[in-house]
């Protein structure tokens, strides 16, 4: 790459250039065509580059993060300009030590091994869901700006209070905590759910893995399974569901569910109804 090629072409953030990666400062952009070399002087000392208007907002964002990529930048001047990975210490890239760093970042460390991703008494697809939910991966309004999808907003489509993270979306949304509590009203629990590690390693986790924990977690994952589809209910359907009906279907899907695979006790509803901890 050299100096005189264009800085928002020929400069890419894992598989997206400058002109992608910062949509919103690239339309703000006085000179499209800029060079690299141009381009890097206007970051120099205390420079913010030169805009249409001062970015503001996520527009600002984006240029802060843009000007963390290129202050640092110190261009050679009659050398050619060579690839370092700034991920090894040598700048050196190998397949094993990015498959290392890979892992690290993505696979689930288990610091207990009773902390299972597995729950026999679960769907498949409700285990997936809380694999997928667990790394960040399903589709809240925040990861889909990280990954560059433009939407008119990254806030919660359910309470528009705050952005819609995971841990958001799951657990801390008005919606999230009048279920959590109700549920855990039904259960007899005294306590908070405040977000994954509750569910896994929190004073829950705690619980020896018996029946009665395979259980519980069991319901913390429908919980979870039900307040994702009541979002895509809103998102696609615009359907608001209430937190009663919500809790309605929570009971009788975990019912359902968890007594057709528990080979151990026949649950009986009234009882799974008034008194769920007692049948497990
Ligand atoms: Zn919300």
């Amino acid at each position: 790459m050299w100096t005189d090629t264009s800085f928002w072409d020929d400069i890419w953030v894992g598989n997206l250039c400058f002109k992608n990666r910062f949509k919103r400062l690239y339309r703000l952009e006085n000179n499209k065509n800029i060079n690299i070399r141009d381009k890097v002087a206007e970051f120099a000392g205390n420079g913010l580059g030169s805009w249409a208007y001062n970015p503001l907002g996520r527009t600002g964002a984006e240029l802060e993060e843009l000007v963390g990529l290129v202050r640092p930048v110190i261009l050679s001047v009659d050398q050619r300009d060579e690839w370092k990975w700034v991920l090894d210490a040598k700048g050196v890239f190998t397949v094993k030590r990015c498959s290392t760093l890979i892992d690290n970042a993505t696979l689930v460390r288990s610091p207990n091994p009773l902390e299972s991703l597995r729950n026999s008494l679960v769907p498949k697809k409700v285990e997936v869901f809380i694999w997928r939910a667990r790394l960040g991966r399903i589709p809240v309004r925040v990861e889909l700006d990280k990954r560059g999808i433009d939407l008119n907003s990254a806030r919660c489509p359910i309470c528009d209070n705050d952005i819609e993270t995971v841990e958001h979306i799951l657990f801390s949304c008005q919606v999230a905590k009048d279920i959590w509590s109700k549920v855990l009203r039904w259960w007899g629990y005294n306590s908070s759910i405040f977000g994954f590690s509750d569910i896994f390693c929190g004073t829950f986790g705690n619980l020896a893995y018996d029946n009665k924990k395979a259980f519980w977690q069991a319901v913390c994952w429908i919980v979870c399974y039900i307040l994702w589809k009541s979002r895509n209910a809103k998102v696609f359907k615009n359907k608001i569901e209430t937190t009663s009906s919500l809790l309605n279907e929570i009971q009788s899907l975990s019912f359902e569910w968890i007594s057709r695979r528990n080979k151990r006790n026949k649950i009986d509803w009234l009882h799974w109804f008034s008194c769920p901890s007692s049948t497990c």
